[in-house]
């Protein structure tokens, strides 16, 4: 298996030669050169497995060049109950990622059990493995230089903590998380991952790492690397968990499914059009936005429209707050027909500030037929739903989640059993659910407790020179 550039002006590369890479050398994204295919059958056999070996079974069509044990041996070491068990009280913690059935017809999807209670675990833990296996057949290092506003550091630091041949740098807006999302990164006490807060906002901290990575001789030098959401190896562990949720959630593989996925990069949901693309019988992929709409403007416009920075707004489920969606480049290459250079001429007006409007041509007829309906929802909505859910079916869902389900309620076809994807725990949205239900989240035990151990962080100003001088000292030797 190849992977070629949405751009089409890349060389085309095996899966280990773009796993440690975020671009291609184009600018544009990596996917397959062409989708595997998994026949009914296949999927029937599929139903007894669990998720470890459900997972080798899919990614090893995508990871050909990764010997079949190695590949089987690193699944079962990361998907384990150990790492996803004791989350939650009320969940089945012998399954990784679990179906929980709301009432017939109605599920969501438990992703969220990991150690930092929010999806991104599933990919991040996965990476964690796979990168410290590549490396150590390589005899390299890497040095993972990012910015978070808190849950995509902590994902890759709880994924990266110990792990031979890899230093994690995160940078965090200095003040700006709340006290749980700086206990869970900053109490890490592993050497390898340092914790650097800017004394800025969090586009400060972006707009350092974009700068460290624009100066080509330093980032080979100190052979720095990064774990953001266009990785391939993330979408791509993603889409086994559609795979999981179809097989609990039907009896025979002729049934069709609808999800409903909360989205902010749109690297979740292209997971679920990839999974579609393979043959999973996905009736509806349904995308659900808060306040930040621009995906859902697309989906009912035709225009894909990113916003400024002034016009994101900070809402009360954070982890969507997004002005563009990173992995959106994915799907759009495969609605043009994987034309390189019709996604060239659509980026370079992105680029320069402007939109693409699909509306009218070719494309928006095709559309149809990637089975994707949208929706968004406000902050009076998910302090409904998470309301509702919990009179309803004593079940305590998270922001996010509650973004998902009310817009999949809102939007699913009436003939398709809805599964809604559960991105994040509640307990990282305390304030929030507070305000819905008038009582705390439960918190998993081992985060108890959590603000009151020692922190360890590097305050830093805003400065270049300095974040590099201090990245060379710790790189050294
Ligand atoms: C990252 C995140 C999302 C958005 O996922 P994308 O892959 O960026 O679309 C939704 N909910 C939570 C809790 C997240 O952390």
């Amino acid at each position: 298996m190849k992977y070629i550039s949405t751009r089409g002006n890349a060389p085309a590369k095996t899966f280990t030669e773009i796993l440690l890479g975020g671009l291609a050398p184009d600018g544009g994204l990596y996917l397959p050169e062409s989708y595997p295919q998994v026949t009914r059958d296949e999927l029937d056999g599929w139903r007894e497995l669990s998720y470890a070996d459900l997972a080798y079974e899919v990614l090893s069509k995508f990871a050909t060049d990764i010997p079949a044990d190695d590949l089987k041996a690193i699944l079962r070491k990361t998907y384990t109950p150990e790492v996803y068990g004791n989350a939650r009280s009320d969940s089945d913690t012998t399954q990784i990622a679990p179906l929980r059935v709301l009432e017939p017809g109605l599920c969501l999807l438990e992703l969220s059990n990991g150690p930092t209670l929010a999806f991104k675990d599933m990919a991040m833990q996965l990476l964690g493995n796979l990168f410290e296996y590549a490396l150590a057949k390589q005899h390299a290092e890497l040095n993972i230089l990012g910015a978070t506003s808190g849950d995509t550091g902590s994902a890759a630091e709880y994924a990266m903590r110990g792990k031979r041949g890899i230093r994690v740098f995160m940078l965090s807006p200095d003040g700006k998380m709340s006290a749980f999302q700086r206990a869970q990164m900053y109490s890490l006490d592993d050497p390898n991952i340092h914790n650097i807060a800017v004394r800025g906002v969090f586009d400060d901290a972006q707009d350092l790492v974009k700068a460290v990575s624009n100066d080509l001789d330093f980032k080979a030098r100190h052979r720095i690397g990064t774990v953001n959401s266009i990785n391939w190896a993330r979408v791509s562990a993603q889409i086994v968990y559609y795979f999981k949720a179809y097989l609990a959630a039907t009896a025979t593989s002729a049934q069709e499914v609808a999800f409903a996925v909360p989205s902010g990069n749109f690297g979740n949901i292209c997971a679920g059009h990839i999974a579609r693309m393979m043959g999973l019988p996905i009736g509806q992929l349904i995308l659900a936005t808060n306040e930040n709409d621009v995906l859902d403007e697309f989906f009912r416009t035709g225009v894909y429209r990113p916003r400024g920075t002034k016009e994101t707004y900070h809402t009360s489920s954070p982890s969507m707050d997004i002005s563009k969606a990173s992995n959106f480049e994915r799907f759009m290459f495969d609605l043009v027909g994987r034309d390189g250079a019709k996604l060239r001429d659509f980026w370079s007006r992105v680029d320069a500030g402007g939109s693409i409007d699909i509306k009218g041509s070719a494309y928006w007829q095709a559309l149809p037929e990637f089975r994707f309906a949208s929706g968004s929802s406000t902050h009076a909505d998910r302090l409904r739903t998470i309301r509702d859910t919990w009179t309803k079916y004593g079940v305590m869902i998270d922001t996010h989640t509650a973004d998902g389900l009310k817009v999949g309620l809102e939007q699913r076809r009436e003939d398709l059993p809805l599964i809604c994807l559960e991105t994040a725990l509640p307990a990282k949205f305390e304030e929030a659910i507070r305000e819905a239900l008038d009582r705390a989240p439960e918190r998993p035990p081992a985060l108890e407790g959590i603000e009151n151990l020692p922190q360890r962080v590097e305050v830093m100003d805003c400065n270049l020179g300095a974040l590099k001088q201090y990245i060379a000292t710790h790189t050294a030797g």
